[in-house]
């Protein structure tokens, strides 16, 4: 790097920054602002004379916005060293064992959210102040006040800064999303920028209506006189604050990499985003004597995961055209790898994201692949435009049968019943896991299938023979034989799936079960009033039953003869019981696995839910539980320990 080349650099490290900390709406990926804040940092250590004083290796965060009141830390609040792989860890090691070699260390997850410190005085909440530049931040007690995890008094009289991170849950973060999206607001990138612009509110009920978490991480000022850092950590989660869903003790590198390999292998399974894995010093006196630099503390450390966010380009948008006939258009990107997977497809969900998010053909985009989930595009790049990006127009005809679409607002729909998408992908369908689970009844089969004019509908299925699959292209004695053996197989299966496997709108496989268990094979001569009252169904999908009934009552009855579904059994009705007929959700971790203790609870004729409303009769939690026992307090549903629950079905 030279030195225009730094000053350039620095320059576009602020900007980045002033997008991300000040507006909560960034530019680029992390991985992008750490590579260039590196090359930055890598210079300033070779040319100590140039460094800029507006440097970001110089401060902490960025300058903070008008419209809150400032408020001073009492102790000043830091940042981390990042790092990013074994080596990197093995360096820090040494630096650190060299200022203090008796040591040990305490590893928690790095959640990815916006920093906060609480102060309190005489057992009272009187302040929380965000980060700011570590030593001034922004004044806003009240929406801090809202968040439920953050109690508004302790026992503990002396005054004290407890300082963590405020998140929001990759649930909640969703769900404020398309809630944004349907009030036509701008989308949060991701629930870093929605708990950071969350807590930044000027009106705290937005703050409130949130669902935020607070997550302690250490202390500021304090007079606390534990030696160790974990025990300071177990002291501030007994004053009532929550813990991390992880954190270890430990003693150097190997100890250290298995932790961090597993959490990297829980990641998904947490509630909250992390970013990486915090290493901290857990002597406490070994940590003062380290102290800090401008900007980190010494005696810590961030050992970051590979990035899930990339920046990639948009090279044309796909149409898919599902079984009902909806149209969904689908990003072809620019190959990249995101943490070992090569991402060439992203989805759009519909055609009124592609107008909302404004994406272009040409554009650069930040991609996001976490977890199973499809990856997604979660901002278009419009400053690196170049102009001749290509605006996309919606089709107006079938890109598989070229029959008019018709416009159903954010749904475009094929209403060609005799679309060759359609069919093909309702027989992929029935032959799906939840459904049918046919074997090696995938895309390529049925296209085959199809195309040779062998099957023109899933009835179909069940007239194949040998000798016709023989005559089909590629297709061999031992590979036909095998097809016919899985459809045989599919023969007498649960009722429930053959609903499921028809693929009628708005009828997944909870209402699937549901009717099954309810009327067995009658589901078709059910009435409208009977389907609603089935728990969980309601007017819209027993409409769509009923419609799909009428049209295809014949089918049907002939899939049915073909298919020969079990009825269900009927199950005994459980004795009287408290929980019997009561909805019950779990959480947390109990001394059982969750579908454990759910069976028990169903023997007992109880409902278990995944969510908590104003239905649910009990919330049963364990250890570390989450949002769902903040929301079962504020709707006053009640809470049950699982001892608790035990006590009462033994009583
Ligand atoms: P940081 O977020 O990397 O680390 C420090 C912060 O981590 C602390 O202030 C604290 O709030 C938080 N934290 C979470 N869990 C913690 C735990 N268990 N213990 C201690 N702290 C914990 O540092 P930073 O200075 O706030 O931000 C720098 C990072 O922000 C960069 O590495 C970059 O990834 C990102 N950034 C991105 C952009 C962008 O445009 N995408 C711009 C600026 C910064």
């Amino acid at each position: 790097m030279k030195k225009d080349t730094y000053i350039e650099a620095i320059k576009q490290l602020n900007l980045y920054s002033h997008h991300y900390y000040v507006l909560d709406d960034p530019i680029t990926t992390d991985e992008v602002y750490d590579k260039l804040y590196h090359e930055v940092l890598e210079y300033e250590q070779n040319n100590p004379n140039d460094l800029l004083k507006n440097s970001p290796t110089q401060r902490v965060g960025d300058s903070i916005s008008d419209g809150f009141i400032k408020a001073p830390h009492l102790s000043r609040m830091w940042s981390l060293e990042d790092i990013f792989d074994s080596d990197g860890l093995e360096k820090w090691l040494k630096k650190t064992k060299k200022l203090d070699s008796n040591i040990s260390f305490y590893c928690e997850p790095k959640f990815d959210g916006a920093s906060l410190n609480l102060v309190y005085e005489n057992g009272e909440l009187v302040r929380g102040i965000t980060r700011g530049d570590g030593t001034i931040g922004e004044l806003i007690t009240q929406n801090v006040k809202t968040i439920r995890s953050i109690p508004l008094t302790i026992e503990h009289k002396e005054i004290i800064e407890i300082r963590g991170e405020v998140v929001i849950f990759k649930d909640d973060f969703e769900a404020i999303n398309v809630q944004r999206a349907k009030n036509g607001e701008a989308l949060f990138a991701n629930p870093r920028n929605a708990s950071a612009g969350s807590l930044r509110q000027l009106d705290s009920s937005v703050t409130a209506s949130r669902n935020l978490m607070f997550l302690p991480y250490g202390v500021g000022k304090n007079e606390l006189e534990h030696t160790l850092l974990s025990e300071k950590m177990e002291y501030i989660y007994s004053l009532g604050f929550r813990k991390p869903p992880s954190r270890a003790k430990c003693k150097g590198f190997d100890e250290i990499e298995k932790i961090y390999a597993e959490m990297i292998k829980n990641r998904e399974t947490y509630p909250m985003m992390l970013d990486g894995m915090v290493i901290k010093v857990n002597e406490i006196s070994s940590q003062m004597e380290m102290g800090y630099t401008v900007k980190v503390p010494r005696f810590s450390v961030a050992y970051k995961f590979p990035a899930v966010e990339k920046i990639t380009t948009i090279k044309k948008i796909l149409l898919q055209v599902g079984r009902s006939g909806a149209v969904t258009p689908v990003a072809v990107v620019e190959p990249t790898d995101i943490d070992g997977v090569v991402v060439e497809r992203a989805t759009l969900h519909n055609f009124d994201e592609i107008d909302r998010k404004d994406i272009r053909i040409d554009d650069k985009v930040i991609i996001l692949r976490s977890g199973d989930v499809i990856p997604k595009i979660i901002k278009v790049l419009t400053h690196e435009r170049k102009g001749d990006e290509e605006v996309y127009k919606r089709p107006t005809e079938c890109p598989e049968c070229g029959s008019e679409l018709l416009n159903e607002g954010v749904l475009l729909k094929c209403q060609n019943l005799n679309c060759k998408a359609r069919i093909v992908n309702s027989i992929i369908y029935f032959a799906s896991k939840p459904c049918l689970n046919i074997d090696g009844l995938g895309e390529k089969i049925v296209v085959a299938l199809y195309e040779s004019g062998t099957i023109k509908s899933v009835i179909d299925l069940f007239g194949l023979s040998l000798e016709k699959l023989l005559e089909l292209d590629g297709f061999k004695e031992k590979k036909s034989q095998n097809l016919l053996n899985a459809i045989e197989k599919a023969k007498g299966c649960d009722y429930w799936r053959f609903i499921n496997s028809m693929g009628i709108e708005h009828i997944g496989e909870v209402a699937s079960k549901t009717l099954s268990d309810n009327f067995g094979s009658s589901f078709i001569d059910a009435s409208k009033e009977q389907i609603i009252a089935c728990d969980g169904i309601g007017e819209e999908m027993a409409e769509s039953l009923l419609e799909f009934i009428r049209v295809n009552r014949e089918t049907i009855l002939k899939l049915q003869e073909s298919l020969l579904p079990k009825e269900p059994e009927v199950k005994e009705e459980a004795k009287e019981n408290p929980f019997k007929s009561k909805t019950i959700v779990l959480t947390g971790t109990m001394s059982e696995s969750r579908g454990a203790i759910k069976e028990i609870l169903e023997s007992l004729g109880a409902k278990v839910s995944g969510s908590v409303s104003k239905k649910t009769d009990f919330l049963v939690y364990g250890e570390d539980a989450g949002s769902k026992y903040d929301k079962a307090i504020s709707l006053d549903v009640k809470c049950l320990t699982e001892n608790e629950m035990r006590g009462m079905i033994d009583e």
